[in-house]
């Protein structure tokens, strides 16, 4: 059986010691000694100046978007997963959906400044696949409109452009540490942030919203990461760059073998940017393929080959948004055109080269 995503673990004894560290500290979370040494690591390593821990990146959403006092009304895209809707929804924030582009799939801004109202507080776009959304024209009709702008970068980890991280843009970026990313704490995630007040603000906000021992300034939530998933996360990082090499070289491979099949879309590396390799989309057109998207995945899915359709279906089309008026798909037809053709292949580091080999072997024997 070959999955999406398989998680990398490191050596179970390069774990011990940590866990024999935690069993002498007795401290297993609230900002422990991991937790501020991973913290400072990750900031070094992504090129970041503020790191908040997070227990999983859609509590971090939800907290970046009361950090800011975001209300009212709030862009962002159908073509997402879930919960990039689901932190606004907890905010009691209107998502409003705006079409995404046809090139890299992320918000279009040329369909932004229509969709701005007087109830239009802020911009939530999302780096899909993490290939870097517009950001220089995100940010200039944000800073037009006096509009705060939250990167849901759950895809984004090691992501640089122009050598600096993705995650430095927007006022606030919240990247994913689930086990199906490129880098994990098992479960968790952070805030990006530019200012000391903001990650005291935000550290705050995490942990109910205690300024000192007998101080509640704000009704926060409880989103901390504990030591047992700071330490994997200290572990994992020592390995990060080996695995994103490994994940570039299996996306070389599939573009290599798949480069000219009819009807199969592969996305390119975008120049100046250094990728993560998050995920391997492919768009399947079924006029010049032969198969629709659904019928190759169901295929694959009889040999044991388990691909997935992100992002299908819409945010827009799930039960609490279906009735908003930007849902309609009228409004959407790029996001809608793409979500049923979209597929993702199998991209791990241990993914073998046979198993590649395999993979598109079989989505070319359909043509
Ligand atoms: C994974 C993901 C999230 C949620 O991350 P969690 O850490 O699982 O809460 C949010 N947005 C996008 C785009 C994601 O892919």
């Amino acid at each position: 059986m070959i999955t999406v995503t398989k998680p990398f673990m490191p050596p179970l004894e390069e774990y011990l010691p940590y866990l024999q560290r935690i069993w002498q500290n007795k401290q297993l979370t609230n900002n422990g000694p991991f937790h501020q040494q991973l913290e400072t690591e990750l900031a070094n390593y992504l090129g970041v100046k503020y790191i908040s821990l997070f227990a999983n990146a859609t509590l971090g959403l939800v907290t970046a978007l009361q950090a800011l006092g975001v209300n009212g009304e709030v862009i962002t895209t159908p073509f997402s997963f879930v919960a990039t809707s689901h932190a606004l929804w907890w905010n009691k924030i209107t998502p409003v959906f705006v079409d995404i582009e046809p090139d890299y799939l992320n918000l279009d801004p040329a369909k932004i400044e229509v969709a701005i109202t007087p109830q239009t507080t802020a911009i939530m776009p999302v780096h899909v696949y993490g290939n870097p959304c517009h950001v220089d024209e995100v940010k200039r009709i944000a800073d037009k409109h006096g509009l705060k702008v939250i990167y849901d970068a759950a895809h984004a980890f090691g992501v640089q452009k122009d050598g600096d991280s993705l995650l430095n843009y927007g006022d606030l970026s919240v990247v994913s540490f689930h086990a199906t990313k490129v880098y994990s704490t098992i479960e968790g995630g952070a805030i990006i942030c530019h200012t000391p007040e903001m990650k005291h603000h935000i550290d705050n906000l995490k942990n109910f919203g205690f300024r000192d021992e007998i101080t509640v300034e704000e009704p926060g939530i409880n989103a901390k990461l504990n030591e047992f998933q700071a330490a994997y996360g200290l572990l994992q990082l020592k390995y990060v760059d080996e695995l994103i090499d490994k994940r570039k070289a299996i996306a070389e491979m599939y573009r290599d073998l798949l480069n000219d099949v009819p009807g199969i879309r592969l996305f390119s590396d975008i120049p100046g940017i250094r990728h993560g390799y998050a995920y391997f989309p492919v768009l399947i057109d079924q006029k010049s393929y032969g198969l629709s998207r659904d019928v190759l995945y169901e295929k694959l899915k009889e040999s044991n080959i388990f691909t997935r359709r992100y992002f299908f279906p819409l945010i827009s089309t799930f039960e609490p948004y279906a009735k908003l008026p930007s849902a309609n798909p009228d409004n959407l037809p790029v996001a809608t055109e793409y979500a049923n053709m979209v597929l993702c292949l199998p991209l791990y580091a241990d993914l073998q080269n046979a198993d590649v080999q395999l993979i598109c072997s079989i989505i070319k024997s359909f043509i």
